[in-house]
């Protein structure tokens, strides 16, 4: 089984402004309207257009499943991942808890979502928002056979191409028998 890549999009593909309201020059402005949202409210996101081609020429590889793994689920699919000409990626359904910061017990929220969602699956996870404790999880899950990486870009400049490097080296040298299937000898592996 090849791990997942799940893809976090806010502070990582839509950069968290400076504290002067500016965002990086390498990113251009859209207006999309998320679900639930009036036309006539759209939220303004900046992108990097070279963000497309690099994600791609890790998908291409085949070396990972990508799947989206943020707030805005469904919307990540059918708004975010077009504008940088990305397929149609599955996304985790997460819930809409309450909260008022991304770590409301001491680790990332969706994390308890994604541990269920991943069971003994290998997986690379690109967020802005680990803490010690997430980082301390991905450990533990390595250990007991289920390949973790953490990959946190700062929210300011966003997901940069030495991210996606190291996801890419860390997929590469997964042992193929990590997963427990058998050591295809006949050259028909399973994708
Ligand atoms: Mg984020």
């Amino acid at each position: 089984m090849r791990p997942y890549l799940l893809l976090d999009i806010d502070g990582v593909l839509i950069p968290f402004p400076d504290p002067d309201g500016s965002t990086p020059a390498t990113h251009a402005r859209h207006d999309v309207v998320p679900t639930g949202r009036s036309a006539d409210d759209p939220v303004t996101i900046w992108l990097n257009p070279a963000h497309g081609p690099m994600l791609m020429d890790v998908i291409r590889t085949g070396l990972v499943k990508p799947v989206w793994c943020t707030s805005w689920r469904q919307d990540a699919t059918t708004l975010v991942g077009p504008l940088l000409g990305l397929p149609s990626l599955p996304h985790v359904d997460l819930p809409r808890p309450k909260i008022t910061t991304s770590q409301p017990n001491g680790y990332l929220w969706k994390r308890d979502h994604v541990d269920v969602w991943l069971g003994d699956a290998p997986a690379v996870w690109i967020d802005d928002d680990f803490t010690n404790l997430d980082h301390a999880w991905a450990v533990e899950r390595t250990a007991r056979g289920a390949a973790t990486l953490l990959v946190q870009p700062d929210p300011r400049a966003g997901l940069q191409a030495e991210h996606l490097a190291d996801a890419r080296a860390w997929a590469e040298q997964l042992p193929a028998t990590r997963t427990g299937a058998p050591v295809a000898s006949s050259g028909t592996e399973a994708a």
